[in-house]
């Protein structure tokens, strides 16, 4: 897997969680998180 951005995560742990770096909502997975993300941008 390749990062688009340097490396920069699209969502980061918070406990067991795991939230969007845009607007800080937590998932219960990284899948959910990086779809979230991915909708702000674009
Ligand atoms: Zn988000």
């Amino acid at each position: 897997m390749a990062d688009a951005k340097g490396g920069e995560e699209k969502y980061f742990r918070d406990g067991a969680k795991y939230v969007c770096r845009k607007c800080k909502s937590k998932f219960f997975t990284k899948v959910e998180a990086e779809k979230c993300h991915d909708s702000h941008t674009e």
